[in-house]
């Protein structure tokens, strides 16, 4: 420990703690040119931030969505256009309607949903 900093309390704690929200956000994001990973708590799959001391934390994902595009209809889920739950791109997030968001995961297995069934296709043939 250098002169400098000895006996010097590094104010970091105290301050990330007071600090916005916004800021410690940022701070667990590596932003890229494709996915933002999220480096702090994962539950899930899905990225977690705790706003305030011995509340809920917030979902990342959800966080990042009402700080780049609006609040969350209620009626709407936010899903990953990219597959990976615990990206917190606003870009790679919609709010889709239940029904939408469980026919979007459908698809990205294979299914294609018809009203009444489920028909699984083949997504290359699709493709071609
Ligand atoms: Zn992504
Ligand atoms: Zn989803």
């Amino acid at each position: 420990m250098s002169p400098i900093t000895k006996g010097y309390k590094y104010p970091y704690k105290k301050v990330v703690r007071r600090s916005d929200p916004v800021i410690r956000w940022w701070q667990k994001v590596i932003p890229t040119e494709g996915c933002w990973h999220w480096t702090g708590c994962i539950t899930k799959g899905y990225g977690q931030l705790r706003l305030e001391k011995h509340k809920k934390a917030e979902l990342a994902h959800h966080f990042a969505y009402k700080m780049f595009v609006g609040e969350i209809p209620s009626d709407r889920e936010l899903h990953h256009t990219c597959g990976n739950r615990s990206c917190v791109n606003p870009e790679h997030l919609v709010a889709v309607t239940a029904q939408e968001h469980s026919d979007r995961h459908w698809e990205s297995r294979g299914y294609k949903w018809t009203p009444g069934r489920r028909q699984r296709f083949d997504a290359n043939r699709k493709a071609e």
